[in-house]
């Protein structure tokens, strides 16, 4: 295969953004699922357009349709399977001739959202609202709930973005490490992907931007599993394109801002502690916690996941579980990572 850095000579390889280290995750989801939408519908949408293609609502009510299509298909040809997984009976109304931040456009969009909630059972920490979108006021709700409807979309076989592909593999891996039984209904098969060749290279490179006395450390265990800090906190990396993403929460983080929060000389007094807590799937805290209880379910200081998480877990099949405190952050701090809305 070739390598998409190959051509790229010295470090830092493409770290130079026009947007802040913390805005990097959402950046790259973003790419993916314009990438997605680009590709299921053949659109001209990229991260630059990414809301005004979306912003009068007539892509989601027609997405929202192909969905609900795809699960009526799905029940015809797989009505055992169809019995396991929450499928869509209706598709939403849709103006096509809505403009801009006009009341019709409000519509499609509030269509689409009651449609997200009803018929796919997103869950409210997931769901964006209509001015979010119509008014712009909150991208990142937007582009989590879309990512959460191409996880749920993709069981019944609607081509899903390229991150519920690596998760699926990241769930698989830890599935198979811990013996356990295939999900009921199994996964579709995800599509043929082009392997990357430099992860390790990325990572280093990355890792290596660490100017405290004792390197911060990032021990590879395994292709695309590392062990950080002094601590055994264990993490998934994978490839996005030209992002090096950090599997956390149930969610996504780029490695650049997950290292601006845990490297000692990168974050000075604002670190956040490594905490098995960041990696909420149940599977993975049974491969490092096999026994409940301790540390980590023990020490919840007021019930709230930390924030730098708390927007983008999930809530698909295996990861549909209360996220858990981190159990040492220091409190007030990290406003300062993750902004609130
Ligand atoms: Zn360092």
């Amino acid at each position: 295969p070739t390598c998409p850095f190959a051509v790229i000579a010295d470090p830092p390889i493409r770290s130079i953004r026009p947007f802040k280290s913390s805005e990097q995750y959402l950046e790259a989801m973003k790419e993916d699922l314009a990438d997605w939408l680009r590709n299921l519908y053949e659109l001209d949408i990229d991260t630059a357009n990414f809301l005004e293609t979306l912003e009068t609502g007539q892509l989601l009510c027609q997405h929202a349709n192909a969905v609900t299509q795809a699960a009526q298909n799905f029940l015809a040809q797989s009505p055992a399977l169809a019995q396991k997984i929450w499928l869509p009976r209706s598709g939403v109304c849709c103006n096509g001739a809505a403009q801009p931040r006009t009341f019709q456009a409000r519509d499609n969009v509030s269509n689409f959202i009651h449609w997200c909630r009803k018929e796919m059972g997103i869950k409210e920490v997931l769901m964006f609202e209509t001015e979010d979108l119509v008014l712009r006021k909150n991208e990142k709700h937007v582009v989590l709930c879309l990512l959460e409807l191409g996880r749920r979309a993709w069981r019944f076989g609607v081509a899903a973005p390229t991150l519920v592909h690596l998760e699926e593999e990241i769930e698989e891996e830890l599935r198979q490490e811990l013996a356990l039984p295939p999900p009921d209904p199994p996964p579709p098969a995800p599509p043929a992907r082009q392997l990357t060749c430099c992860l390790s290279l990325q990572v280093q490179n990355l890792v290596s931007r660490c100017t405290c006395p004792v390197q911060f450390s990032m021990i590879k265990v395994s292709e695309g599993k590392y062990r950080v800090g002094d601590s055994n906190t264990l993490i998934f990396v994978r490839i996005l394109r030209n992002h090096v993403m950090v599997r956390v929460g149930g969610g996504w983080d780029t490695l650049g801002h997950y290292l601006d929060k845990h490297d000692p000389c990168r974050c000075t007094s604002l670190c956040e502690s490594l905490s098995a807590t960041e990696m909420l799937s149940p599977l993975f805290l049974l491969l490092c916690f096999p026994t409940p209880g301790g540390d980590y379910f023990g020490s919840s200081q007021d019930g709230q996941p930390p924030e730098s998480t708390r927007g983008f877990y999930t809530t698909s099949a295996h990861s549909d579980r209360q996220p858990l405190p981190e159990s040492s952050a220091p409190s007030g701090l990290e406003d300062i990572h993750t902004p609130r809305p």
